[in-house]
C-alpha cells in the first residue's frame, strides 16, 4: 500500500450529496437570494411543515443550529434556575451545556455501557425533589431505551426532552424520534442524518402552547413585533437552510438505508477478518432502527492511541467520540465530581474508535478501513512477539 498515493478514506463527505444534488440545490438558494426573504419566511415554514410530517410531529419549529434547539425546547417547557436536569455524561457538549444556559443544573446519570444511551436503571437514583426533565440522548444514531424512561418520568412527574441531534429518522417501537418526548431537539450540522450546508437546528413538539412558546422563544420572546411576552434569543432559522434541507429530506431515508447498509458490511468485514475477538461492534437495540450516524467499535484501551495513529498515518480517517466524560470537563468542575463516579461513560471515553460511515462510503472503503485495522492487529502481534 502506497498511502500517499491513495486518497484518504474521510470520516464524512459533506461534498458528495450537493454534488448529486447539485442543480436542486443550486436553484433552491437561487430562490432565496432572489426572493428577498433570507430569514424565516415561506422556505422556512414548508420546511418546518414538510419535517413535523416526517418525524410524525404536530409541531416543529425551525431555528440556528441543534444547540439552540435543546435550549429552545428546555425554556418552552420551564426550565429555569433551581431546576435540575438529568442527562448523561457521555455526549456531546451542549447537551448538559444547554441546561446550565438556563440557569439549571446538569445532574449526570451513567450510560448503559452496550448502547451508550442512558442507563434507565440508574435513573432512579438521581432524582430529586429539584429534578424538572431528563433528557435521553439518541447517541451515534440510535434512541435511548424510551418505554423505562417514560416509566420513572411519568412516576416522578419529570418531562421526557430528546437530545436527537444524531439520530434524525431513528426509531424506537416503530415511532420516529421527535415524537418519543415531551420536545425533541434536532440538529442539520453538515455531519448529521440530515444535514445543511451550515449550521440549523430545529424542535419538535405535539403540544400546542409550547410550539407557540418556542415561535416566540426563537424571535425574542416576541408574538407581536415590539412587543416581548418572554425574554428570548436571535435562533431563527435562515431560509437557504430551510431551502436547501428541503431538497435534502426526500432522501434522507435512502440516506439511512445506505448508512444501515454500510454499517451491516462493516459488522460482516469485521468478522470476516477475525477482528470481532480484538474489536467490539455496535450493537443495535432490538426494538429500535439504528441510523448510524456514526459507527463506533471499542478498542482495548492501551492499543487505541496506536491504533488511532496506524489508521490515519495509512489513510484512513478515524475518530474519538467522545474523549472526555462531560463530568472530567473543567467548566462543569463546579458540579464536584471525581473520577470513577460514572465508570460506564469514563470506560467508554478510554475505549471508543468511530469508523468512517457516510451514506456515500464505498465498499472498497470500508474494505480498506477494515484491512487497515486487521494490518494494525498483526503489527502489533509481531511486536509482541
Ligand atoms: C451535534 C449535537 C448537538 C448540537 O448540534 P449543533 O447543531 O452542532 O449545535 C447536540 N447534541 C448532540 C448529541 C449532538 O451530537
Amino acid at each position: 500500500m502506497k498511502p500517499s498515493t491513495i486518497p484518504p478514506v474521510p470520516m464524512c463527505d459533506v461534498v458528495g450529496q450537493y454534488r448529486d444534488l447539485q442543480s436542486e440545490i443550486d436553484a433552491a438558494v437561487l430562490r432565496v437570494l432572489r426572493s428577498g426573504q433570507v430569514i424565516l419566511g415561506p422556505e422556512v415554514a414548508a420546511f418546518e411543515k414538510e419535517t413535523a410530517e416526517y418525524c410524525g410531529a404536530k409541531y416543529a419549529v425551525g431555528c440556528s443550529s441543534g444547540t439552540d434547539a435543546l435550549i429552545l425546547a428546555l425554556h418552552a417547557l420551564g426550565v429555569g434556575p433551581g431546576d435540575e436536569v438529568i442527562v448523561p455524561p457521555f455526549t456531546f457538549f451542549a447537551t448538559a451545556s444547554a441546561v446550565c444556559r438556563l440557569g439549571a443544573r446538569p445532574v449526570f446519570s451513567d450510560i448503559d455501557p452496550v448502547t451508550y444511551n442512558l442507563d434507565a436503571e440508574q435513573l432512579e437514583d438521581k432524582i430529586t425533589a429539584r429534578t424538572k426533565a431528563v433528557m435521553p440522548v439518541h447517541l451515534f444514531g440510535q434512541t435511548a431505551e424510551m418505554n423505562t424512561i417514560h416509566q420513572i418520568a411519568r412516576n416522578n412527574g419529570l418531562l421526557v426532552v430528546e437530545d436527537a441531534a444524531q439520530s434524525f429518522g431513528a426509531e424506537y417501537e416503530g415511532q420516529r424520534c421527535g415524537t418519543l418526548g415531551a420536545a425533541a431537539a434536532m440538529s442539520f450540522y453538515p455531519s448529521k442524518n440530515l444535514g445543511s450546508l451550515g449550521d440549523a437546528g430545529l424542535v419538535t413538539t405535539n403540544d400546542e402552547e409550547w410550539a407557540k412558546k418556542l415561535v416566540a422563544l426563537r424571535v425574542h420572546g416576541s408574538e407581536v413585533r415590539y412587543q416581548h411576552k418572554y425574554i428570548g434569543y436571535n435562533m431563527r432559522l435562515d431560509a437557504i437552510h430551510a431551502a436547501i434541507l428541503r431538497v435534502k429530506l426526500p432522501h434522507v431515508e435512502r440516506w439511512i438505508a445506505q448508512r444501515i447498509e454500510a454499517a451491516k458490511r462493516y459488522d460482516g468485514l469485521l468478522e470476516e477478518s477475525g477482528l470481532v475477538g480484538f474489536l467490539r461492534r455496535p450493537s443495535a437495540h432490538p426494538h429500535g432502527k439504528h441510523t448510524y450516524n456514526q459507527y463506533v467499535v471499542r478498542v482495548p484501551s492501551h492499543h487505541r492511541d496506536s491504533m488511532v495513529k496506524h489508521l490515519r498515518d495509512h489513510g484512513v480517517s478515524c475518530d474519538i467520540y467522545y474523549p472526555l466524560s462531560l463530568h472530567q470537563q473543567e467548566c462543569f468542575r463546579f458540579l464536584g465530581h471525581v473520577e470513577g463516579d460514572f465508570p460506564a461513560s469514563e470506560e467508554a471515553t478510554r475505549t471508543v474508535l468511530a469508523l468512517p460511515i457516510f451514506p456515500e462510503i464505498t465498499a472498497e472503503q470500508q474494505t480498506r478501513v477494515v484491512e487497515t485495522c486487521a494490518s494494525y492487529l498483526h503489527q502489533s502481534i509481531r511486536k509482541a512477539a
